[in-house]
């Protein structure tokens, strides 16, 4: 009888226990576990496709009367691009270097929201007159590809390169020498394009140049690998998407910006296709 009175205290200690362990302890565990899946959603999976937009633009001024229309869809005016970068930061959009575009899809880690990179192709003079007046007010970071091996006088010089990389504003990759259409070109020529362009700017800026903006937006894989045996890392296309493949940072997606686009509904529409 005793036995069995000191079986039943011994019991009740044991299941009052129990329950009190299940309470206090396994449940935190339990949300612990919810949380950490919470987290890995913030990354994202090898081969997605990430909405990741970078915009490009060529002339930053009114175009020239006697300029076709197609011509004219390469220049924006000032005070056009003024109101764009004034409505991109309204809506939240975070401008960045491609740079760092690249190396956050390469980590696999969620993208910030609303990450932008925008770009300048060819390196003309009015990048320095007009654009970059603006994107300083603003404090917003570029990406500009000069054809360096063109010297007239409608290009950046070589110091308003230096004095733009020391802003730190700006970051420079290789449009190649001299913009040629690449893909036609003979194998040496293709390899004396891409390389003459990165040497340039390395030892004109004492950095490393790991992107290339291919001419006219031409590319193949042979050329691609050309390009990563050289040194770069990051390809810059020239279509229609804002959607990057993580997996090929040598085939990122840019979209050209024409004059009286509205850029907010653009990148809202391009977000759902
Ligand atoms: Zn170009």
């Amino acid at each position: 009888m005793k036995y069995k009175i000191l079986f039943i205290i011994f019991a009740f200690l044991f299941l009052t226990s129990a329950i009190i362990w299940q309470m206090f302890y396994y449940i935190p565990q339990k949300n612990i576990a919810i949380k950490s899946e919470g987290q890995q959603k913030q990354t994202i999976e090898l081969g997605d496709r990430v909405f990741a937009p970078i915009l490009v633009f060529h002339h930053i001024k009114t175009p020239s009367r006697f300029l076709g229309k197609l011509a004219n869809n390469f220049f924006i005016d000032t005070e056009s691009f003024e109101k764009i970068i004034q409505v991109l930061l309204k809506n939240s959009y975070q401008p960045v270097f491609v740079s760092e575009m690249a190396t956050y899809l390469k980590s696999g880690e969620k993208l910030p929201d609303n990450l932008i990179a925008i770009t300048f192709d060819d390196g003309s003079e009015d990048f320095y007159t007009n654009a970059y007046p603006i994107l300083a007010k603003y404090n917003v970071k570029s990406s500009v590809y000069p054809i360096v091996g063109a010297h007239t006088d409608n290009f950046l010089t070589a110091e308003q390169i230096v004095e733009l990389d020391k802003g730190g504003l700006v970051e420079f990759g290789s449009h190649t020498w001299s913009h040629q259409y690449i893909t036609r070109l003979k194998k040496e020529d293709q390899y004396r394009e891409l390389k003459s362009g990165k040497d340039y700017l390395e030892k004109l800026l004492n950095k490393k140049i790991e992107t290339l903006c291919y001419p006219f937006g031409l590319y193949d894989k042979e050329l691609e690998q050309m390009a990563l045996d050289m040194g770069y890392k990051i390809g810059l296309k020239y279509n229609y998407s804002f959607w990057q493949d993580q997996n090929n940072l040598m085939e990122m997606s840019r979209l050209g910006i024409m004059p009286n686009v509205d850029v907010i509904k653009l990148l809202d529409k391009m977000r759902k296709e």
